[in-house]
């Protein structure tokens, strides 16, 4: 394929670039002689073993061997394509590009989706301050408390009702309907033709780090159910990966060292309009690894501000477990019950939030404290230890753990030499009976990473259930990595919803509905002969869940590739326990056939149905 700009131009764009100054953005460097040094932001590390050397304009790391020139860190950095990085480092350049610009095929694809939603914020904006579609959405916000600064500033819009305006207003802004669907807008009904997915919501347009924009979420106003709707997942898109307001905060992130993480968009509103310009919200989704590690790049604190009763509660501990083990320093903030941020900060004023703020507490004193609030008898310290331990056993830096565990001791007032062995005892990152193929599943240590607040989790929104659609007929074009679906990626989502089943109904549907379906690794297809076996046996008849199967013959079949393949999926910890396995599982298998038949990988087409 064709370079989409000319040599001529990509190397004005490189020499004019200052590449310490843009590598500064994600990376704190420290001028070492003639380079510059860092913490790779490409790999965990606690010792620089980045380097940056403006005289030959290029970066390298020494600990993971990447490196490159101005356009590829940006493109690794903030997960955008070639163009877009080049389009990226010519804006402040006044170099006009637009002459340059023959669009690809792939490019022209993500663009256009991209485009898509753009023209579909801006058909919700303008409804949302229309006098006759937006007055019902408007009242809403007002009645609320948000005055307009803070909802312009944010793009905040409104999806009027009827199925058919959307896509009337689509057309007319010349988007066609095919587009409208693969970026989630429309969605096509059984009956043929579409359907808006919004439909009398206010409308959030959540941003990648390029700023455009890559999804939607949607808030019901009056009585109805889901409350919340968001943008299906899809190349382009995955709310476990961005973080609403991201684009808009992360400069204040960095210099304040420290972001604060809600999980209402509303939440995140009302904080911006009181002055707080380091939010940022999760969309819908529980905090992931992937956004601990986008927040961490800019500051090593998190400040979690969720909602004041079970559930927000919940979401806070784990939320507070990943951020620790993914480098990051969490604070908690207790709400009273019943309360959420965006009620305190409008209805008691910023200075109660700044209050509470000042109270928030680190993880452990967190915990300890949640056991004294729940009786404090031996028990429950115990559990909550426990709780303590298993996230300990997460950290990989060496020095860090240490630390923690020794604050653990001094919190739980047990001795450190106790807290080490136990430590040893706890659950490892990757399951010591997925290392060691002669040992059996037993080794874990149940109950090691469950949380101390017992209660039911909150439930995902309904559209969880809908999330994992496929994007496009044909699987998309894109050949580039980043952005672009990956069939393992795919596989993996498939397996770790089928063993997360214990009803063992996505198994089952899984080995009925395969018919043929290669995959990709040896783990993958070894699993797959497992699930069939289990499908076909008189365990499943009697009850027993698929890992369980999986388990019980863990060490009698497969190899070490398939043993690190199921542990991995294991480790997915983020899907969420009410989820409808058996759709999620359709989706991705029904991707994996188109991908197949579209695009007969290495020249084979055995199948071509
Ligand atoms: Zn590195």
């Amino acid at each position: 394929m064709a370079p989409v700009f000319s040599p001529d131009i990509i190397a004005r764009v490189k020499d004019e670039s200052d590449i310490v100054e843009i590598v500064r953005q994600h990376v704190t460097l420290k001028q070492a002689g003639a380079v510059y040094k860092g913490l790779c932001p490409f790999h965990k590390e606690k010792t620089p073993s980045f380097i940056v050397t403006p005289g030959r304009q290029r970066w390298h790391c020494f600990g993971c061997g990447n490196g490159g020139d101005v356009i590829s860190f940006l493109m690794e950095a903030e997960g955008i394509t070639f163009p877009e990085a080049v389009e990226l480092l010519a804006r402040p350049l006044d170099i006009d590009l637009s002459s340059w610009l023959k669009e690809d095929e792939s490019e022209g694809e993500r663009r256009a989706f991209h485009r898509a939603n753009e023209v579909a914020a801006g058909i919700w904006c303008d409804a949302f301050w229309d006098e006759r579609t937006g007055s019902a959405a408007r009242n809403y916000m007002a009645d609320r408390g948000f005055g307009e600064k803070v909802l312009r500033d944010h793009d905040v819009g409104w999806a009027p009702g009827g199925s058919g305006w959307l896509a009337e207003q689509l057309k007319k802004a010349g988007v066609d309907e095919e587009l409208a669907i693969q970026a989630d807008l429309l969605r096509s009904s059984d009956h043929g033709g579409s359907f808006a997915y919004f439909r009398n919501r206010i409308i959030f347009p959540i941003k990648n780090i390029s700023r455009q924009v890559a999804g939607f979420g949607g808030r019901i106003i009056d009585q109805g159910e889901p409350k919340y709707l968001n943008s299906a997942d899809s190349s382009y898109f995955s709310k476990g990966k961005l973080l609403y307001g991201f684009d808009s905060s992360r400069m204040s992130i960095s210099r304040e060292k420290s972001a604060l993480l809600v999980e209402g968009y509303l939440d995140l509103l009302a904080l911006a309009q009181a002055g707080w310009s380091n939010v940022v919200a999760t969309c819908g989704t529980a905090f992931t690894e992937d956004q601990a590690r986008l927040i961490r790049r800019g500051a090593p604190n998190v400040v979690l501000l969720f909602d004041g009763d079970k559930a927000g509660l919940k979401a806070a501990v784990r939320s507070a477990d990943v951020a620790l083990r993914n480098g990051l320093e969490p604070k908690i903030v207790a709400l009273s019950d019943g309360l959420d941020p965006a009620d305190i900060v409008i209805e008691q004023g910023p200075d109660v939030m700044r209050e509470l703020l000042r109270g928030a507490q680190g993880y452990i004193p967190f915990l300890r404290s949640l056991a004294d609030a729940r009786g404090g008898d031996r028990q429950v310290k115990e559990r909550a230890l426990r709780q303590v331990l298993g996230t300990i056993a997460g950290i990989e830096d060496q020095l860090r753990r240490e630390y923690v565990l020794q604050e653990a001791a001094e919190e739980f007032d047990v001795g450190l030499d106790v807290l080490r062995e136990s430590l040893r005892m706890e659950k490892k990152p990757v399951p010591r009976w997925a290392r060691n193929p002669n040992e059996g599943p037993t080794a874990r240590v149940p109950g090691a990473s469950e949380p101390p607040s017992p209660e039911e989790p909150s439930g995902p929104e309904e559209e969880d259930l809908q999330e994992r659609r496929p994007v496009r007929p044909g699987g998309p074009m894109v050949k580039r990595r980043i952005g672009a679906p990956n069939p393992a990626l795919i596989e993996q989502q498939l397996f770790a919803h089928v063993l997360k089943d214990d009803t063992g109904q996505a198994a089952r549907a899984f080995a009925a509905e395969r018919a043929g379906l290669e995959l990709r690794t040896e783990g993958a297809r070894q699993l797959a002969s497992e699930l069939e076996a289990w499908a076909a046996s008189n365990e499943s008849r009697s009850g027993v869940s698929p890992l369980k199967f999986v388990e019980d013959r863990w060490n009698s079949v497969g190899d070490r590739d398939y043993r690190g393949f199921v542990s991995r999926l294991l480790e997915k910890e983020e899907i969420p326990d009410q989820t409808d396995f058996v759709q999620v599982m359709r989706d991705c298998l029904a991707t994996l056939q188109r991908g197949r038949s579209a695009a007969p990988q290495t020249g084979r087409s055995s199948d071509p149905g």
